[in-house]
């Protein structure tokens, strides 16, 4: 690589972190989330939710019941106070190296292409999406957008089918909703290389039967244990 075109992709880098950066919210809880995911937002003081295993999880018997999860620590402050310990702090460190780690999980698509669709309200506006959704025909193969493993195949009514899997660090959580079906082979722990086929895009879940999409989100928790939680991430910026 020549010096110039070194100093061009830090440019870059260093440009797409502070856009990154600037669409970083205040903490946040995502559970199990699918197009009508309930995420709270809080102020930085707030309570953090403990999981709490939603009815709709379907524990058939080619699939292991999720175990229900450890009620998330709460650290009480003298003024009575909750801290919220399972989110992380995401530097733009992070978000450049996100971003390098990254491809976009569906064939053939531009970042031109992507439509802002992290701020918008959904749930008649108590909420806010939180997620990139893209568009696709029924079938379309989803790619890992980051080498990584699987955390948990998941299936609640608002997300669908569901991949939950961690990227190459192990320190964000990557998580693909409303799949028509996954790829074979896929199973909770296995390894995954960028661009390999984890499943298809449908439209389980709360999406509409006629506008099959990719529900795309990126969590940034504590620990990827907890797969369900963790600050949002808008992935549009970070895709290139
Ligand atoms: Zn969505």
């Amino acid at each position: 690589m020549t010096s110039l075109s070194r100093t061009r992709v830090v440019t870059r880098t260093i440009a797409l972190a502070a856009l990154a950066a600037a669409s970083l919210g205040c903490k946040v809880v995502i559970e199990h989330a699918g197009d009508s995911a309930r995420s709270t937002k809080r102020s930085d003081t707030v309570v953090s939710l403990p999981y709490t295993r939603p009815a709709d999880t379907v524990a058939a018997a080619s699939r292991p019941a999720v175990p229900a999860p450890l009620p998330l620590p709460q650290i009480s402050t003298a003024d009575g106070d909750v801290s919220d310990s399972s989110a992380a702090e995401t530097t733009p460190a992070d978000l450049a190296m996100l971003s390098l780690e990254l491809i976009i999980p569906l064939p053939g698509v531009k970042a031109s292409e992507l439509r802002d669709t992290f701020n918008e309200k959904r749930g008649g506006g108590t909420r806010t999406h939180e997620a990139l959704d893209i568009m696709a025909p029924r079938g379309t193969p989803v790619l890992s957008a980051s080498a990584g493993r699987v955390l948990k195949l998941h299936n609640s009514k608002d997300g669908g089918l569901m991949v939950y899997a961690a990227d190459a660090s192990d320190r964000f959580v990557l998580m693909y909703a409303h799949l028509d079906r996954y790829a074979e082979g896929m199973r909770d722990s296995v390894p995954l290389r960028q661009g390999q086929i984890i499943g298809y895009v449908g439209s389980t879940g709360n999406a509409a039967a006629d506008a099959p999409h990719l529900h795309f989100a990126i969590a940034h928790p504590r620990d990827v244990k907890l797969w369900w939680t963790g600050t949002a991430i808008d992935p549009r910026p970070l895709l290139r």
